[in-house]
């Protein structure tokens, strides 16, 4: 039975929408006695207002508990601490500009009271307001990774869900640098119920992500969750060799029966440099494992926080 639930708020610069965000959220709680409420702001290095909102809304409601960090560590850091430091029956992360409707709760909850679950994920039906061709590399992209990989990741899935305490120790189990939240949440299994809702605009303020932060991320999941790149690049050096093997036949037979006319330097000259481009294309993605292993090795902290209202914090990790 869920007797408490965490909401985790990762904030990075939402002054605008903290207080409409707040006051939806409070309807939606006190619709809901019989839980108990905790609304874990984190605070990830807001360069604007964020932190003092929060301070207030701390001091009105006793409900609110901030974790402010020492610097913009990212929404996956700001995610983590805040399953680092939620102790709850459930928690669930919902972003700050309302895009996650807190007006799914009730039956998110009232799912995981009555059904066999152990964690309802919110999935968005349609991209609505979102710039074509984003929409058309997020699908490319969903494609891609459920291919490659084992992390199953479902197409439009937010980050929104509401997980049982029994999850949440297996996410924060894996302590792993690079974190790419939703495959995080496929590899660690459990059941999941899928909720589909239409997408919701953001309320006020912008979005974090451009174009090319989103390329990023997306490149980050790939190499987080799946070796196929590496075995790709070999599997091409493989096919080279068979190529190169073939052609030495073909031009050693040619010599012997036609002697040695001099000619095709324009169709060497191409071939090396395809090669040579593939050969540096192969070294790019041994190095983006390469430095990923690097920052996993040097086992550099996720989040320092340097201000927070919670008792007994975890505050670096
Ligand atoms: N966010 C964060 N740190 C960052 C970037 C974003 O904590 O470095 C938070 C942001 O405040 C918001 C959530 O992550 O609550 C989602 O961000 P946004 O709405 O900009 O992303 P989108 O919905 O456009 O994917
Ligand atoms: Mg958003």
């Amino acid at each position: 039975m869920i007797r408490s639930v965490a909401l985790i708020v990762p904030c990075y610069n939402e002054q605008e929408v903290l207080p409409v965000f707040y006051e939806t959220v409070r309807g939606v709680m006190d619709g809901m006695p019989e839980i108990t409420f905790t609304l874990l702001f984190v605070n990830d290095g807001s360069s604007d207002r964020t932190l003092e909102i929060l301070k207030e809304f701390a001091e009105k409601d006793k409900r609110v508990r901030y974790l402010s960090f020492s610097r913009n560590f990212g929404k996956e850091a700001a995610m983590f601490a805040g399953f680092c430091n939620a102790d709850a029956d459930a928690v669930a992360v919902m972003d700050a500009d309302l895009q996650d409707p807190p007006t799914l709760l009730p039956e998110m909850i009232r799912i995981l009271n009555e059904k066999p679950y152990d964690s309802v994920a919110t999935r968005r039906m349609t991209r609505k307001g979102e710039p074509p061709v984003r929409s058309f590399f997020a699908h490319r992209f969903y494609h891609l990774i459920n291919r490659i990989s084992d992390a199953d990741v479902v197409d439009g899935a937010r980050d929104f869900r509401l997980m049982k305490r029994e999850m949440v120790e297996a996410i924060v189990a894996m302590s792993e640098y690079n974190r790419f939240s939703k495959g995080i949440f496929g590899w660690v299994g459990f059941r999941t119920k899928w909720l589909p809702y239409e997408n919701i605009e953001r309320a006020a303020g912008k979005t974090k992500w451009s174009f090319w932060g989103l390329f990023r991320y997306s490149i980050d999941g790939i190499v987080n969750f799946s070796q196929a790149p590496l075995a790709i690049a070999s599997y091409m050096g493989i096919l080279f060799m068979v190529i190169a093997f073939a052609m030495v036949i073909f031009v050693a037979v040619r010599r012997l029966l036609f002697g040695d006319p001099v000619a095709g330097w324009a169709s060497t000259v191409c071939i090396m440099l395809f090669i040579g481009g593939l050969q540096f294309m192969c070294m790019g993605i041994m190095g983006q494992y390469l430095a990923k292993t690097y920052l996993e090795v040097k086992n550099r902290p996720h989040f320092i926080i340097s201000d927070t209202n919670c008792e007994n914090p975890v505050k670096i990790h």
